[in-house]
């Protein structure tokens, strides 16, 4: 059995583990510091462990995933100013001595769903989480789409009635874009109140299943997945996926044949499993 080695990058934890997938898999995580010594923390454990045939690095973004590029394996404008223009693939590689694979969370979780969940056996799917951020993977053709850099799907526009929702929008960067209107943070500063606190008939609910479903029709039509696995924090809440469903379903409004929507198939562990089959894709 070939193993490898998978490091989840969050905001604010990390997860490390070593196996061939979700049966043999054992990971340890630890709270996010700054680089040299988060990385130091990772490289201490694998050097623990049995030898893995390669590393992979499931990241918080925004990063640098080109292969062809000089700055590959780099963290790039993260608002986590200690960890900018940080080579951490470059860290990885020379404290250990292996290959190492680089992706975002969001690829590296939907190539877990693939491998072993949701999306097995599908050739275009696309993987959405909805949490502090929002993020889409896509799998087009049987290959994880890249291009310039990774796709960025939570900024897309969609349509804000500002009579019927005021609040402006809080990305940095666009104001009321997907992300900024419909991301957790956004929906803690509409309502005054953290999303897992409202209660499932706050309007909250049905204003976020309108705006996922506007970003999932544009999704939609752009790449005609077979089908879409929406996961994250906010996805957690019962109902919402049904909501969503039903929304993207009217909006859609019979013109092309809908993807199945579905929870994800894998636990917490998507992250660190993405990053060992990131690994295993070498
Ligand atoms: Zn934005």
């Amino acid at each position: 059995m070939r193993r490898f080695g998978g490091i989840e990058a969050g905001g604010s934890k990390f997860v490390c583990g070593v196996g061939s997938g979700p049966e043999d898999l054992e990971s340890i995580e630890f709270p996010t510091a700054g680089p040299e010594e988060t990385v130091a923390r990772c490289v201490a454990y694998f050097k623990d462990q049995e030898r893995v045939e390669g590393v992979g690095i499931a990241s918080f973004g925004p990063i640098d995933s080109d292969p062809l590029s000089a700055t590959f394996g780099y963290i790039t404008s993260t608002p986590k100013t200690a960890w900018r223009n940080f080579d951490f693939a470059g860290a990885v590689r020379k404290a250990l001595g292996v290959p190492v694979a680089f992706d975002t969370d969001v690829n590296a979780a939907a190539r877990a769903e693939f491998q072993w969940g949701a999306a097995q056996g599908l050739t275009t799917f696309l993987y959405v989480t909805v949490g502090t951020g929002i993020g889409g993977g896509a799998m087009v053709n049987g290959r994880m789409l890249h291009g310039r850099g990774h796709p960025e799907m939570g900024h897309v526009r969609v349509p804000h009635d500002r009579a019927r929702d005021p609040f402006p929008g809080n990305c940095p960067y666009h104001g009321d874009c997907l992300e900024g209107l419909a991301a957790a943070p956004a929906i803690a500063a509409r309502w005054g109140q953290a999303p897992h606190l409202l209660p499932s008939d706050h309007p909250a609910w049905g204003l976020e299943a309108e705006y996922l479903a506007l970003g999932l029709l544009n999704w939609i039509a752009t790449l005609a997945p077979e089908r879409i696995i929406l996961g994250g924090g906010v996805m957690a809440r019962k109902g919402l996926l049904t909501g969503v469903c039903g929304r993207v379903m009217e909006l859609m409004n019979g013109y092309m044949n809908l993807p199945a929507m579905v929870a994800p198939a894998l636990d917490a562990r998507a992250g660190v499993l993405g990053a060992i089959a990131l690994a295993a894709a070498g």
